[in-house]
């Protein structure tokens, strides 16, 4: 196969242009060419009346001799052979395999390092302190409707991890040399994802389409000689020498594995206090803190597509903004919802959290995003734990603001740029459940991140035309960017100072969203089987 980068088609093109476009690039005629795959279409809306879509196309040849064509091709530096992008499994579980991996943890990281485990014979067993999805499901929407919280039940905890009430994006900045990440989407599109997030730049899912895949791939998992164990919280990690020996569960139950996975997620706050607590070497980890901000989702696309707003081959539009202080801290937009809602997604009582979820449609009437102000462990002392501390704070006194019920603080652009009072919102209603108080922001974070923000969101202003418009909306707080501390790993995944301990997914560090929790899960997945493998070598 041969691959063509950077084919670039206007947004309206007819169906016969990307065979056009390869026959003429090939000089090949039609018969020669057997099918053409995309492998990418994203689009350059630089010029957002002249938007064209970018593609990444393989393409299967007949009669044709592939050497010779590249050789005659080779100052096209977008022209290559296509890279072989299957994945390989690395181990197969011997016959009889009598010990168990446990896996903490039902997040996309868990649930992928689970999958690959069984897809290789290795019955894991897969440990969740929540509920089965549907039931967590029941759980999150009450305490939205409600403002009756589970705290083992909710945004953060149960299967499907804390992705799974999201806008469901899927891409990754993470280096991915052996396309990992393909893997993951495929599974994906296996459990019932559209086939489209295999090639779209920016894929999304929605959350329910991921609450209905989450179901199939723990029946595959289960299907594949897996088990998995929900209500179930991992009380213990048991340590001897320094070499993990299993765990002990909320009722006591003990667990015994030379093979433990931790992928316990940004939130698990007891979790982390406990693995403290056995001694497991961790540190502190820069996280960011800050507010969401709404606006109409039609003002977004006015700006970033102009007379192309609401083209189908486009969809709502997103963006992506950094802004660097006059006092050398970073503003930027994170996890941005186009046609999404501000979501509760607290953990614990008395604690107001923001973040931001979408239905795969994007069709709600605002866009939101976080504007979070970059923090340093040295503004924690560099003691892993008060990162943890300094976000509790912060979500108690959000909860305080709110009224002391799980409404959130909120406060009109206009009204916090002019540190002015909360008056009621006008143009752009805030989607936040259970509901909103509108307040003065101005004490709900640190000064330096409001003097920050502040500095912010009119710079933002001149990039999006509208951001800073009085009327946009802000709900705080936002506080669980990504986890405060990192669980120290080495190059065979296992923690620096605990064998058999596998820190994995965004509790640990080692990954920021969905895809790169799925990417970091198949990485665990492999170093667990390769090491079993090793041990009964050894025997
Ligand atoms: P988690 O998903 O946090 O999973 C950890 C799991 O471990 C949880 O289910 C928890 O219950 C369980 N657990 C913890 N402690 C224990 C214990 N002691 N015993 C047993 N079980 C335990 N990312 C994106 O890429 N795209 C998005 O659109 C997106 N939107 C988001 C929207 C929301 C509302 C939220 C909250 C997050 C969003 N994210 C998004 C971030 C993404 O969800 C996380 O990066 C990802 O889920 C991390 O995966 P993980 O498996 O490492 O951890």
């Amino acid at each position: 196969m041969i691959r063509l980068n950077q084919v670039q088609l206007p947004l309206d093109h007819n169906e016969d242009a990307l065979q056009d476009v390869v026959l003429q690039k090939l000089s090949i005629s039609a018969e020669q060419l057997v099918d053409i795959h995309v492998f990418k279409r994203g689009y350059d809306a630089r010029k957002k009346n002249l938007i064209w879509l970018i593609y990444t196309l393989d393409v299967t040849l007949t009669n044709v001799d592939e050497v010779a064509l590249l050789a005659s091709l080779v100052d096209d530096h977008n022209i290559r052979v296509s890279p072989d992008t299957d994945y390989k499994y690395v181990a197969c579980a011997p016959e009889g395999l009598t010990e168990r991996p446990l896996v903490i943890g039902m997040g996309p990281c868990g649930l992928f390092v689970g999958l690959i485990l069984a897809q290789m014979g290795f019955k894991p067993i897969i440990l969740e302190r929540g509920k089965s999805v549907h039931e967590r499901a029941k759980d999150t929407f009450r305490f939205w409707r409600t403002s009756e919280l589970n705290t083992e039940s909710n945004v953060q905890f149960g299967e499907g991890g804390a992705g799974t009430f999201s806008d469901g994006k899927l891409y990754s900045q993470v280096k991915d040399p052996g396309f990992k990440g393909l893997k993951v989407k495929q599974e994906f599109v296996a459990a019932g994802a559209p086939a489209e997030i295999i090639y779209v730049s920016k894929p999304h899912i929605g959350t329910f389409k991921l609450v209905t895949m989450v179901e199939k791939m723990r029946s595959e998992i289960i299907r594949l000689g897996g088990e998995v164990r929900f209500e179930t919280r991992v009380d213990e990690i048991n340590i001897s020498d320094r070499q993990v020996t299993g765990v002990t569960l909320r009722n006591g139950e003990v667990l015994h594995s030379t093979h433990v996975i931790a992928a316990i997620g940004h939130s698990a706050r007891d979790t982390f206090q406990m693995l403290h607590d056995k001694g497991v070497y961790m540190q502190a980890q820069s996280f960011s803190i800050g507010f969401r901000i709404e606006h109409k989702q039609d003002m977004i696309d006015k700006d970033r597509f102009g007379s192309n707003a609401g083209h189908p081959m486009l969809g709502a539009a997103d963006y992506k903004l950094v802004h660097h202080c006059k006092s050398g801290r970073s503003v930027y937009s994170f996890c941005m919802c186009p046609g999404g809602v501000v979501v509760a997604a607290t953990s614990e009582e008395h604690a107001v959290v923001t973040n931001g979820m979408s239905q795969y449609s994007r069709s709600e009437r605002n866009a939101n995003s976080a504007i979070v102000v970059g923090i340093d462990p040295s503004d924690f002392d560099n003691d892993p734990l008060q990162g943890i501390a300094l976000q509790r704070k912060l979500e108690r006194n959000a909860y305080v603001m709110g009224g002391s019920n799980y409404d959130a603080p909120a406060q009109m652009v206009g009204d916090f740029l002019a540190a002015g009072v909360g008056k009621p919102f006008e143009n752009v209603e805030p989607s936040y459940k259970p509901n909103v108080k509108m307040t003065d922001l101005s004490d709900a974070l640190p000064q330096f991140a409001i003097d920050a923000i502040r500095e912010a969101i009119p710079a933002f202003g001149k990039k999006i035309r509208g951001f800073d418009s009085k009327d946009a909306m802000l709900t705080g707080v936002e506080t669980r960017t990504s986890s405060p501390v990192q669980i120290k790993r080495g190059a065979d995944y296992q923690s620096l100072n605990t064998k058999g301990l596998y820190p994995a997914g965004e509790g640990a560090g080692y990954a920021g969203g969905i895809l790169s929790a799925g990417i970091d899960g198949i990485s665990i997945a492999e170093a667990v089987a390769l090491d079993m493998l090793k041990q009964i070598a050894n025997r």
